[in-house]
């Protein structure tokens, strides 16, 4: 193997690059990105960033000659548009074509519009009337902060999920007025449930911003957001600033007809390789836009958090080279984690929640703004969210990784 590209050229393959290089693998390594960036971090997007705190630099990943250092091609601000896996190569928008023996698949995700409500083109940020834009990219950030520095916008969050409610905070935080939507009885439902959503909801109102949940967006003019609250009459919220964070979807319509599988992200196998690559074609993925069974959880999941994208990236790089040694690489079954700073608060999490879980709060209380809350389900310890308790939360990873009953884990903590 002497020439393994990555399409993306964000977190899980710059993780996945310096894997290679710090595994010896001395031939070629290509990213694609589309971006025109080398890869920064996302997350202060939503928080230091956009508040103004951090200034741009401060979110590249490493630093100008740790990257120089990694001896990598760069190919930047180009996309790739399609795969041939019989001929090995990936093609890019320029026409230009890039020859592989080994690929990482690594191009993340892309956020999802709301149907006829348009983004705002670039352009045309600093002075439309509302501006109506996702979160996801560096220039996103940056448009959105030029914006609510100012401290006087109407600010209509649409979706409270954890971006939505990131950047909620962060624009109170700044002064301006802020309206959430949420189509979903509750904030966050989908990651935590709806009484751990609730709790979620408290400590926005303490900072004065209002989520509205069980409601529809009708669309978007001059006059703000029309909604439909599910049992009550149309309203109008006034907005110059609209946040749509109604989710991602897996950056995958590239890869259309290339035979690899593709159901929400790239479907492969327990150890990242890619599903319907041909034999002795080696394809993994990695990060936002994989898909693979959990063995730990039981589960196939799909994973939009920043730790998974860190760790699949470097899982990836090494099944690679083993395929070359002709080793067979191990399955990657983690405890899923992600955090969320909201205000003065981190939500951190362990583990996988799913709506019909049982939940207990073990330390603390929701009218404390700080607690630790266990998932269950089918008699097993599944998750654990922390509030500002850090020290109290990291045990579970270990318990979680030991498949602990559900019983013992309560019994654990009285
Ligand atoms: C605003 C924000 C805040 C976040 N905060 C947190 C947090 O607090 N905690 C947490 O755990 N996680 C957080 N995350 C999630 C975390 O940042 C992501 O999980 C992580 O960035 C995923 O990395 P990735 O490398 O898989 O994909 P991405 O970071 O999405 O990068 C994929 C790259 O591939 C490029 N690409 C796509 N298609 C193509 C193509 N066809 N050709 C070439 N390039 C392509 C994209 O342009 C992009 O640059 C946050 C995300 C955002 C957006």
């Amino acid at each position: 193997m002497e020439r393994i590209v990555m399409v993306g050229a964000s977190l899980a393959a710059l993780r996945a690059a310096e894997t290679l290089r710090g595994e010896g693998f001395d031939g070629s390594v290509t990213l694609v990105g589309a971006e025109a960036h080398r890869p920064y971090d996302r997350p202060p997007l939503s928080k230091k960033l956009l508040a103004g705190e951090w200034e741009p630099d401060r979110v590249a990943l490493r630093k100008a000659d740790a990257f120089d250092a990694l001896d990598v091609e760069w190919c930047l601000g180009v996309a790739a548009t399609g795969l041939d896996l019989a001929g090995r190569t990936v093609a890019l928008a320029d026409g230009s074509e890039v020859p592989f023996d080994g690929l990482v698949l690594a191009c993340g995700a892309r956020p999802k519009a709301l149907p006829g409500v348009p983004f705002t083109e670039p352009a045309a940020a600093a002075d439309a009337r509302p501006l109506v834009t996702a979160l996801r990219t560096l220039d996103d950030s940056l448009a959105l902060r030029a914006r609510l520095a100012s401290g006087d916008q109407r600010v209509v969050v649409i979706g409270a999920g954890f971006i939505g409610l990131e950047v909620a905070a962060t624009a109170r935080g700044l002064g301006n007025d802020v309206v959430v939507l949420e189509g979903a009885s509750a904030p966050l439902i989908r990651a935590l449930g709806a009484e751990m959503g609730a709790a979620v909801s408290a400590f926005h109102a303490d900072h004065g911003v209002e989520i509205r949940c069980d409601v529809r967006v009708a669309g978007v003019d001059a006059s703000g957001v029309r909604f439909e609250p599910v049992d009550g009459v149309s309203e109008v919220v006034p907005a110059d600033v609209v946040v749509v964070g109604i989710g991602v979807e897996p950056a995958t319509d590239w890869l259309e007809g290339s035979g690899l599988e593709l159901r929400d992200g790239v479907v492969c196998d327990a150890t990242l390789a890619a599903r319907g690559a041909p034999e002795g074609v080696p394809v993994f993925a990695a990060g936002d836009v994989a898909r693979w069974p959990n063995e730990l959880f039981d589960e196939e999941m799909r994973v939009e958090h920043w730790t998974n994208a860190a760790e699949q990236g470097m899982v990836a790089a090494k099944a690679l080279l083993s395929c070359a040694t002709g080793e067979e690489p191990g399955p990657y079954a983690p405890v899923p984690f992600f955090w969320s700073d909201q205000y003065d608060r981190r939500i951190q999490f362990l583990g996988r929640a799913s709506a019909d879980d049982d939940v207990q709060i073990v330390s603390g209380a929701v009218d404390d703004r700080k607690f630790l809350a266990l998932f269950g389900r089918e008699g097993r310890l599944r998750g654990a969210l922390g509030l500002n308790v850090p020290k109290l939360l990291m045990p579970h990873r270990a318990l979680l990784e030991q498949r602990i009953s559900w019983d013992d884990a309560l019994a654990r903590v009285e």
